[in-house]
């Protein structure tokens, strides 16, 4: 009964907070899920029995290390590195990997438990998966960041490998430290194995549409949402934070399609272009020169900017794309778009709403495409670029785009469909988690305690 599932969800919930005392992020996100799980749990007590939630929050393996390195003036300093290998019941962990001075365990663990049920949804073979360092890029010369790159690579490289755990890039990591990275660990080996890593430069290994993946992906699911309520995405004006891989490429394909792109952030502040972010711009500053998003008024004197980079949910929007961080948009931040008119939100970044900001847009029927669901582009195509590694050849941009977009239509489909069939009918969270979890859930089941 929902009783006895409820019960004991709580009570495995119970254990993680005992267990992991004082980490919030990890706790939300075990709590998101679980909220998700009662009905699913209810009907298959065999989960239960098997303890399959009991196994499922902790992970199969964490790696703490030590991140020596030198400074440009010769100063030495001491980062902490992570790899958390949470679970490996359908395929070799995959995840990315994040240098960002709020990186922890609890952060790694809140990644690395979404990413399990992300992978799943994607319907590729992979693993869950996240690390990391407490490094701050922010203000590093290249020459800083290759060495960084290198003394994180050397520790973790030990861990890795095609079959085992494959990393990839998230905030802080692109291509140019996933170059350094992937530099070292076929040093540490002496092998060019190209699927150890994925978001590599197109010429050596990596994949068409990666880089772009995550961004267009998102893209395609809000599109897709909407269309299900008869809403086009052309009408729709169009708030997004964050100015990284992420951002840049969900404003590319949403200009593509027609849709007016208002506003993008960096950590400093938001810019407001009533005549639609300039991409290009954007990408120059970004990718290129690696400056402030503030620069852009420079070249777009019209355009406005702001120095506090929250307050982009102010400007008024009818779709919200938070693509910066975790938990930026709060109660009383959804309640303002809400008031200004927002009638759908896609998560871009990695739990960027808060639990109580999703009640609230659920409150007010609010479209919201959950993270695991709609940002799963981005592993989907890492996962591609394994399979293209494996084989030894490369598809074309066309093929890697079309797989990515049926890819996104079947995790909504699949998300709907599950919210249905446990009685939870347009909702696309509880839908999300369900689906991802019965695959992971029956893989354990399958291969014992
Ligand atoms: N960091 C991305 C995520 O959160 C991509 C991970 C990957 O490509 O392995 O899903």
């Amino acid at each position: 009964t929902k009783e006895i599932a409820k019960e004991y969800l709580d009570s495995v919930y119970d254990t993680v907070c005992s267990r992991n005392p004082d980490e919030t992020e990890f706790h939300q996100v075990v709590k998101e899920i679980f909220d998700s799980l009662v009905t699913v749990i209810a009907q298959n007590p065999e989960y239960m029995e098997h303890g399959i939630l009991d196994r499922i929050v902790e992970p199969e393996r964490l790696i703490t290390f030590r991140v020596p390195w030198v400074d440009d003036e010769g100063q030495v300093h001491v980062n902490r590195g992570y790899r958390v290998q949470f679970n490996s019941a359908i395929g070799p962990y995959k995840g990315g990997l994040r240098f960002h001075p709020s990186v922890n365990p609890s952060v790694v663990k809140f990644l690395g438990f979404e990413q399990i049920f992300k992978n799943s949804l994607t319907g590729q073979p992979i693993g869950g998966g996240k690390g990391g360092a407490d490094f701050d890029p922010k203000g590093k010369s290249d020459a800083e960041i290759m060495r960084f790159s290198q003394s994180f690579m050397h520790e973790l490289g030990q861990y890795i490998g095609p079959n085992v755990d494959i990393p990839a890039g998230d905030i802080g990591v692109g291509a140019r430290e996933i170059g350094y990275m992937f530099g070292q660990y076929k040093k540490m080996h002496g092998r060019f194995e190209a699927g150890t890593i994925t978001g590599k430069g197109l010429n050596y290994g990596g994949s068409l549409v990666r880089k772009e993946a995550t961004g267009f992906g998102i893209i395609y699911f809000v599109e897709e949402m909407l269309k299900q309520q008869g809403l086009k995405f052309q009408d729709q004006t169009i708030a997004v934070s964050g100015s990284g891989n992420v951002s840049i490429y969900a404003m590319e394909k949403a200009q593509e399609l027609g849709a007016k792109v208002v506003t993008c952030s960096d950590s400093d502040g938001y810019i407001y272009d009533e005549k639609g972010i300039d991409v290009e711009t954007v990408k120059r500053l970004k990718e290129v020169e690696r400056t402030r998003i503030e620069d852009y008024t420079a070249e777009h004197p019209h355009a406005k900017y702001f120095d506090s980079p929250t307050d982009v949910w102010s400007v008024p929007c009818t779709v919200a794309l938070p693509c910066a961080t975790q938990q930026e948009i709060d109660e009383e931040t959804a309640n303002l778009l809400v008031e200004n008119g927002v009638i759908a939100v896609g998560e871009g970044a990695n739990m960027p709403t808060t639990l109580e900001a999703i009640n609230l847009f659920k409150k007010n029927n609010v479209h919201f495409a959950p993270a695991k669901a709609a940002n799963a582009g981005g592993v989907a195509v890492s996962s591609l670029e394994m399979a293209q590694n494996n084989m030894g050849f490369s598809w074309s941009f066309e093929e890697v785009d079309g797989r990515l977009r049926e890819i996104m239509k079947d995790i909504y489909d699949n998300s709907s469909e599950a919210a249905e069939t446990y009685g939870y009918a347009g909702n696309l969270v509880i839908g999300a988690n369900i689906a991802g979890f019965l695959k992971v859930a029956d893989a354990m089941m399958a291969q014992g305690v």
